[in-house]
């Protein structure tokens, strides 16, 4: 495709020129095993332990607690099936949201086959967590609750401080996939009583194949790939040096740019909003308006499929989704919508459109011209 415009950041952003530039260097001069001894493997150590210095202070933890990571879906399957099976001699009971990604899910559904046991904690039609719901969960051998932070198909933003009061409260280990929310929103895992927190590079403007857990000190979890000791043990594999020097950079400058960002991306938003509501169609948004990451927007529009829309919008030259990027494939009605909302219609009639930072608002005319098209064609 020559020309088109991407309205799909939920599902991968392109890499920061800045962040490429960065990492190159560790792809040609700089190869060195970051364990190696010599000065050329220490380069490579200086520049992983950089990028998790610039990690961790956007979180607000120390550089010991970050682990790197091939990916967010790695980092939610080490968090999880790590601290489960650590710390199953106080019980196999896990809570999760009803909304999870399929990274949260499918690690808890292997861990249920293992003798563990989920419970699915319920949203309420706006997405956001029942928190009265999520306290009668809680049992006595319950050891960990996770709850992301914010939605990749609605973008709605849990309330991470409360859950993280409740965990502290009864005691319980608590982890969040932030993998949709690092590099928008403000994380200060001290603040929020986290636990453990997942994240990954290629979502907020940093290369794939990249991610970091955050764990905090003193939380036991095991290892999931055994091998050379790297990570502290918990992560055995030759590091990913320029991926990591990438996701370090990234971190730091969507941290920079943090609210200027959000600002941009929710003028767009609204401009698509408001003229969306001009259509004279039937529509339903997706989520709750207020707690809801800047970029996001998920409109139902009643009596069209979504994957029609998509199809529709890409023969124009636009880059969009139907629910997320995972579900996409199959023919199934998103089941974070069916678990919101309990009905099907507005489940599979659902856009999602995620902005992102090289959007303008000739972006957005563009796709309501489009959208106006294929509504009334
Ligand atoms: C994208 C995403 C993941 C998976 O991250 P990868 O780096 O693609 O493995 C996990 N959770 C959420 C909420 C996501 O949006």
């Amino acid at each position: 495709m020559d020309r088109f415009i991407y309205l799909d950041h939920a599902a991968t952003t392109q890499i920061d020129k800045e962040v490429l530039d960065e990492m190159m260097p560790y792809m040609t001069y700089y190869y060195g095993n970051a364990s190696s001894l010599y000065g050329l493997g220490k380069q490579s150590r200086e520049a992983v332990e950089k990028a998790r210095k610039q990690v961790a202070n956007v979180i607000n933890c120390n550089s010991n607690e970050i682990y790197f990571t091939s990916c967010g879906s790695e980092s939610d399957n080490l968090a999880i099936k790590g601290i489960a099976k650590a710390n199953q001699n106080r019980g196999k009971h896990i809570i999760i949201s009803n909304i999870e990604h399929p990274a949260v899910i499918e690690t808890c559904k292997t861990l249920e086959k293992e003798g563990f046991e989920i419970s699915y904690a319920p949203v309420k039609e706006n997405g956001i967590i029942d928190l009265d719901m999520l306290k009668k969960t809680i049992r006595r051998d319950t050891i960990l609750i996770s709850v992301m932070t914010a939605n990749n198909e609605v973008g709605t933003i849990q309330p991470i401080e409360e859950i993280g009061k409740i965990a502290k409260l009864y005691n319980v280990i608590f982890h969040t996939d932030s993998v949709q929310a690092v590099g928008n929103l403000y994380i200060n895992v001290k603040k929020m009583n986290i636990d453990a927190l997942s994240m990954s590079g290629h979502k907020f403007y940093g290369p794939k194949g990249v991610g970091a857990l955050y764990v905090k000190s003193g939380i036991n979890f095991y290892r999931q790939q055994d091998g050379g000791h790297q990570e502290k043990e918990k992560r055995s594999g030759t590091e990913n040096v320029a991926g990591i020097v990438g996701i370090g950079k990234a971190i730091e400058i969507a941290e920079k740019n943090r609210v200027q960002y959000n600002s941009h991306l929710k003028n767009l938003r609204n401009a698509y909003v408001k003229n969306v509501l001009n259509f004279n169609k039937r529509v339903f948004i997706n989520g709750d308006m207020e707690e809801r990451l800047s970029g996001n927007m998920n409109i139902s529009f009643l009596g069209y499929k979504g994957a029609y829309l998509v199809e529709e919008l890409d023969k124009r030259g636009i880059c969009a989704s139907s629910g997320s990027a995972c579900s996409a494939g199959l023919p199934m009605p998103s089941s974070v919508l069916m678990n919101m909302n309990h009905n099907i219609k507005i489940a599979e009639s659902s856009l999602r459109i995620t902005f992102g930072k090289e959007n303008t608002i000739q972006d957005v005319e563009y796709l309501i011209y489009c959208l106006n098209d294929i509504l009334n064609s």
